[in-house]
């Protein structure tokens, strides 16, 4: 990642540019969070924190030894129903920090030995992280990052990143934005997501993974099955086979379960069945994706 404070800070600066009217996000809300006021997102100008700490769950390259280093930013851009951290995303559960205090978790989790920054739901903070990152790097920070996001991000605010990010580790929720505005209250997330995909491998690749198993950089690419084929996986994996590279990584994810208000929505109300997942993995097999993450291993 970028090293130097001055550059970070610029970079922070063009994105708190970006918050007066905000556009940080594709939800373009146009409310100015410089002066206060607050959007879709539900979160002010300030960093806001629900939680952090090494975490082990995540896909075997970001873990390591020491587990990676998570950072669960509250509020979200997007208002799944099925959300199972709906009371940080949609409840906004947390606590306003400075950047300087932002920075100071960042070093503790370095100081933890965790094996990279994952920062989870950064996309309406991305202006914050940055801002600490710059404070985090003059005290010694060095962890590589990982944007772990939904995948609704805005490609102006990418570029921003470029060089910042090692490991881009979105989601790709929908493959029809019929669902997408249903289920998470968007109506362009396909043609959004594919175009935040495209500048994300533009910017680091398909996932680079050392000799250690340790994911270096590139895209790590998550997909939740959900059931009766909601999430369209066909359409998302015929995407990232023929319109990004046979070689992402896909974590094709069978832990769907009803959470939040997922029993008010027809369908929604009960976990995959194992043959949907079966029938998702071939899916991806189909569209000639063949570096899959499976259960216990990275590959
Ligand atoms: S970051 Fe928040 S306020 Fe800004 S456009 Fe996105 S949802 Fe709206």
């Amino acid at each position: 990642m970028l090293r130097s404070a001055d550059a970070l800070r610029e970079r922070a600066s063009g994105l708190r540019e970006m918050l007066s009217p905000c556009r940080l996000c594709p939800n373009a809300c146009g409310v100015d969070r410089l002066a206060g006021e607050i959007g879709r997102c539900g979160v002010g100008r300030s960093p806001r924190v629900a939680s952090y700490g090494p975490h082990f769950g995540e896909e075997a390259p970001l873990v390591g030894d020491r587990g990676s280093g998570a950072v669960f930013f509250a509020g979200c851009n997007l208002a799944c129903v099925y959300c199972q951290n709906w009371t940080i995303s949609q409840g906004r559960e947390g606590r306003d920090l400075t950047e300087e205090s932002l920075a100071e978790l960042f070093l503790r989790l370095q100081g933890s030995g965790c094996t990279n920054l994952n920062l989870v739901s950064p996309t309406h903070q991305a202006h914050a992280v940055v801002g600490a990152l710059a404070v985090a790097v003059g005290e010694g920070f060095r962890l590589p990052i990982v944007w772990n996001s939904g995948g609704y991000d805005a490609v102006d605010a990418l570029r921003l990143l470029e060089g910042i990010v090692d490991v881009y580790m979105p989601d790709v929720k929908y493959g029809t934005n019929g669902a997408a505005e249903r289920l998470s209250g968007v109506s362009d997330y396909v043609e959004v997501s594919q175009h935040a995909l495209a500048e994300m491998h533009r910017q680091v690749g398909s996932l680079a993974i050392g000799a250690d198993g340790v994911a270096r950089r590139g895209v790590l690419v998550r997909h939740l099955v959900l059931p009766g084929g909601m999430a369209g996986t066909v359409e998302v994996m015929e995407f990232l086979g023929t319109a990004i590279s046979s070689d992402t990584f896909v974590n094709v994810m069978d832990q769907y379960r009803p959470c939040h208000r997922a029993g008010e929505f027809i369908g929604l109300g009960r976990p995959i069945t194992g043959e949907e997942h079966a029938a998702a993995l071939r899916a991806a097999a189909d569209a000639g994706l063949h570096r899959l993450a499976r259960e216990g291993s990275a590959w």
